[in-house]
C-alpha cells in the first residue's frame, strides 16, 4: 500500500524501476539492502545486462579496467584479463541479479510505454506494451544511453544480398571464417570488430569516415593464480579500483578532457602520436590513419591491438566514403569495388533518446518531449523540472569519457537517496526548480563548449546544436556533487497529511 497517511520518516514507497541493465540492478540491490522490497525493474529485453545483452559482436571489451567495471559492493576475484570481454561482463551481472535475489522483481519483455505522473495522488501511472498498468511513488528511469542504433541511409543498402546488420544487432550464429566482411564506423565498436575479425575473415575492408586517435594500453589475462590471490586477499582488488595509479590515471585523463592546454592534453596528445608514427609501418596506411582533429575530441579508442590488425593482409582501410552499396559489395567514394560477403554497420547510436520512446508526461500536458525540445537535459544528470519523483541514473549530461559508468551510477545512486529520504519523510513531491535547471544549464553549456569534445570533430556526444552534452566539470567536482543534493535548488512539496508546523 502506498501514499497511506504515516509519520514522518516512515512513508512506504514503490518504484517503478525502468530498465535491468547495470543502474537498474544497482538500484534494485541498493533498495533491497534498505529492506525495500515493493518494487518492479521493468525490462523490454528477455534477460539482463543491457548494453552487455545487446552487444554480442566478436572482440567486445569494455576498455575500463575489470576490476574498476564491477559494483563497489561485488568485487570479481575471477576476471579473465585486465580488460574483459562482453560476455563475460554479461554473466557477472546476471549473477549479480541472482545473488541479490532480483530475479523475481524483474518483469522481462515488458516495455514501459508510458509513464504519467497524477498531481492529485502524487503517484505515477506506468502503462506497458501490454497495457497493464502499475502505481507507483517513484519513478528510476535507468533505461541506457546508447540502446537505439543509428542505423546510416547509404544509397543502395537495402538490395545488399549478403547479411548485413547493426553491430548491436548480430546475428547468432554467424559464421565468418573465409568470408569477405565490410565494417561501415571507426568508433570503439569498429575498432574491436575489425580487430577480432582481422585474424577469423578472408577479408576485412574497415571503411572509415574519419580515423581515430587510438590510446595504446596493456593487455593481460589473468592467471589461476593471480585470481586465487584476488580471492584470498580483496584488498588486492581494492588497490587495482581504489588504488592511487588508478586514481591519478582518471584524474590526468579527466584533466586534459577540461583543460585542452594543460600538460595533460599534451601528454595524450604525444602519447597517440607517436602511438601512430611508430606503429604504422606504411606511409601511405599511416596517412590514411591520421586524424585531423585533436585526441580525445571523440571518445579516445583504447586499443593494443587495433594497429597490429589494420596492417594485416586481411585487413584494407578505406577512406574515400561510401558512394554506393550493391547487392555484391560497396562501391567506394574513389570508385573502387570491394565484393562483400557481410556488412557490419558499426555506425553508433542515437544518443539523445534516453528514456524515450516511453512517453513520460505530467498532468496538463507537460511532457519529456517538450521540455527536452532543445536538447536533453537533467540537473546533476538525475532530476528534471516538472517530473517530480522521477530521476535519472545515466541521465543527460552526465560525465562522458573513458570512465567506469557503474562508478557514476553508484555516486549518482548515493545522491538520489537523499531525495528518497526526504520523500519517505515528509515530501510529497521532489523535482529540481525550472530555475536551478536552467542556470545550470547556462553554466554547464558555457564549460562544455571549452571542453575537448567541444574542439571541433563529430561525436555521439555532441547534442544537435554541436555542444557537449556532457558533465564538463573535473570528476571529483562530480564526486563532490554527489555526496548530497542542495535542496534548495529543488522544488520540495510537504505532504499534505502531516501536521503543519507551528
Ligand atoms: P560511435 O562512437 O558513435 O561511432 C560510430 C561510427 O560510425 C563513427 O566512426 C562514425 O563516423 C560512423 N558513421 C556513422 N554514420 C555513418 C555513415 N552514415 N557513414 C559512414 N560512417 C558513419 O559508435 P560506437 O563505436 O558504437 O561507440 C559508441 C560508444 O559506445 C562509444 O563511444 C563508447 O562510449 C561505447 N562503447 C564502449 C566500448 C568499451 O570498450 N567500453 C566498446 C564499444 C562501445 P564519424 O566519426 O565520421 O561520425
Amino acid at each position: 500500500m502506498t501514499n497511506e497517511p504515516t509519520s514522518a520518516g516512515n512513508r512506504k514507497l514503490r518504484y517503478a524501476i525502468i530498465g535491468a541493465g547495470m543502474a537498474g540492478i544497482l538500484a534494485g540491490v541498493r533498495l533491497r539492502a534498505r529492506g525495500e522490497n515493493d518494487f518492479v525493474i521493468y525490462e523490454k529485453g528477455a534477460s539482463v545486462g543491457g548494453t552487455w545483452r545487446e552487444n554480442r559482436y566478436p572482440g567486445l571489451t569494455c576498455d575500463v579496467p575489470a576490476h574498476a567495471y564491477t559494483y563497489s559492493f561485488a568485487p570479481n576475484p575471477d576476471w579473465s584479463a585486465f580488460y574483459a570481454g562482453g560476455p563475460e561482463i554479461q554473466a557477472y551481472f546476471q549473477r549479480i541479479v541472482t545473488q541479490y535475489g532480483l530475479d523475481d522483481a524483474i518483469r522481462f519483455e515488458t516495455e514501459v510505454v508510458a509513464c504519467e505522473y497524477d498531481d492529485e495522488s502524487g503517484q505515477w501511472r506506468i502503462t506497458t506494451g501490454s497495457g497493464e498498468t502499475d502505481v507507483v511513488d517513484v519513478v528510476i528511469a535507468a533505461s541506457g544511453v546508447l540502446h537505439h542504433p543509428n542505423v546510416p541511409d547509404l544509397p543502395g543498402l537495402a538490395s545488399f544480398a549478403g547479411e548485413a546488420f547493426h553491430s548491436a544487432r548480430w546475428p547468432d550464429n554467424l559464421d565468418l571464417d573465409g568470408r569477405r566482411v565490410g565494417v561501415i564506423g571507426n568508433g570503439s565498436t569498429g575498432v574491436q570488430i575489425v580487430t577480432a575479425l582481422s585474424t577469423q575473415c578472408e577479408k576485412v575492408v574497415h571503411f572509415q569516415r574519419s580515423p581515430q586517435w587510438i590510446m595504446p594500453v596493456p593487455f593481460f589475462t589473468y592467471s589461476d593464480e593471480e585470481r586465487q590471490a584476488f580471492r584470498d586477499d580483496p584488498e588486492l582488488i581494492e588497490a587495482i579500483r581504489n588504488g592511487e595509479d588508478y586514481w591519478a590515471g582518471i584524474r590526468r585523463f579527466n584533466t586534459a578532457l577540461v583543460d585542452t592546454n594543460s600538460p595533460e592534453m599534451a601528454e595524450i596528445e604525444a602519447i597517440v602520436l607517436r602511438n601512430l608514427e611508430e606503429s604504422v609501418r606504411d606511409p601511405v596506411l599511416r596517412e590514411k590513419l591520421r586524424p585531423d582533429y585533436r585526441a580525445a575530441c571523440k571518445r579516445l579508442i583504447y586499443s593494443w591491438s587495433y594497429y597490429d590488425a589494420v596492417q594485416r593482409p586481411t585487413v584494407e582501410v578505406e577512406r574515400s566514403g561510401i558512394a554506393e552499396v550493391t547487392t555484391d559489395g560497396v562501391i567506394a567514394g574513389d570508385g573502387t569495388f570491394h565484393a562483400l560477403d557481410v556488412l557490419v554497420l558499426a555506425t553508433g547510436f542515437k544518443a539523445d533518446r534516453f528514456i524515450r520512446p516511453t512517453r513520460v508526461t505530467r498532468r496538463g500536458g507537460v511532457d519529456l518531449d517538450q521540455i527536452w525540445a532543445r536538447r536533453p537535459k537533467a540537473y546533476m544528470a538525475i532530476s528534471i523540472p516538472e517530473l517530480p519523483n522521477f530521476f535519472m541514473l545515466n541521465g543527460p549530461t552526465g560525465p562522458v569519457g573513458n570512465f567506469s559508468l557503474i562508478d557514476i551510477a553508484e555516486r549518482q545512486w548515493a545522491y538520489i537517496e537523499h531525495l528518497l529520504d526526504r520523500l519517505r519523510d515528509d515530501a510529497r513531491e521532489i523535482s529540481v526548480s525550472e530555475e536551478a535547471m536552467e542556470a545550470y544549464e547556462v553554466r554547464r553549456i558555457a564549460a562544455a563548449k571549452t571542453t575537448i569534445f567541444g574542439s571541433g570533430c563529430t561525436s555521439w556526444y555532441l547534442d544537435a546544436e554541436g555542444v557537449p552534452a556532457s558533465w564538463p566539470w573535473s570528476y571529483q567536482a562530480f564526486a563532490d556533487a554527489m555526496e548530497a543534493p542542495d535542496l534548495t535548488q529543488y522544488d520540495v512539496r510537504i505532504r499534505a497529511d502531516l501536521p503543519r508546523p507551528a
